[in-house]
């Protein structure tokens, strides 16, 4: 990743959080950050009107497919999500993909796609559908993005300051445990906390 990306990432995630209405220690409403920055978010088989091609690409490699942005006339954006889990195989409601940590995940990640103004340079196929997908480099840095919209520092220190457990702060959060620990670990949220604590004792 490039020099002082993550850290302009955790600012530029503050700032979007702040305009979305949400303070540095709570959970990030996606839809109100993707109203705020006038893009639709849409389940998969409501943009397509079928289900069908999800539970195929499910099928043929689970997980294969998790989100995609597409500019369509009239200035529109709009942000696909898979609405198949990858773990059951179940589609999502509108509703319960709100909570779902690995769907907030992916359209996060889309939505920082976005902000970071990344342009689509690959196309691949899995069981005969097109995807366009972006350079390593710039998945990257989405991730990382998607990560400090989920999870802002400030938010992980202070999870970190009071202990609470990893599956309770992801459930709190409607982010997965294991996006919880790579933040933790990554942020240094969790070693920050620890060093206040020995300051304090
Ligand atoms: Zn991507």
């Amino acid at each position: 990743m490039r020099r002082g990306f993550k850290a302009q990432a955790e600012r530029q995630a503050a700032e979007l959080r702040e305009a979305a209405g949400c303070s540095d220690t709570e959970t990030i409403n996606l839809h109100r950050l993707a109203a705020h920055l006038k893009l639709e978010v849409l389940a998969g088989h409501r943009a397509l009107g079928d289900v069908q091609p999800f539970l195929d690409l499910h099928a043929e490699q689970p997980g294969a497919f998790s989100g995609a942005t597409f500019h369509l006339p009239g200035d529109r954006i709009v942000v696909v999500y898979n609405p198949v889990v990858y773990e059951s195989g179940e589609v999502l409601t509108a509703r319960a993909a709100q909570t779902h940590g690995r769907t907030r995940s992916d359209v996060a990640h889309e939505i920082a796609h976005l902000v970071l103004g990344h342009k689509l340079r690959e196309i691949k196929t899995i069981a005969g559908y097109p995807f366009l997908t972006c350079d390593p480099e710039q998945e990257e840095e989405a991730n990382w993005l998607a990560g400090c919209l989920l999870l802002p520092r400030p938010l992980l220190l202070r999870a970190a300051r009071d202990k609470e457990p990893d599956d309770d702060l992801a459930q709190r959060t409607y982010v997965t445990t294991d996006m919880v620990r790579f933040r933790m670990n990554t942020s240094g949220a969790r070693m920050q906390a620890s060093r206040g604590r020995g300051r304090r004792a």
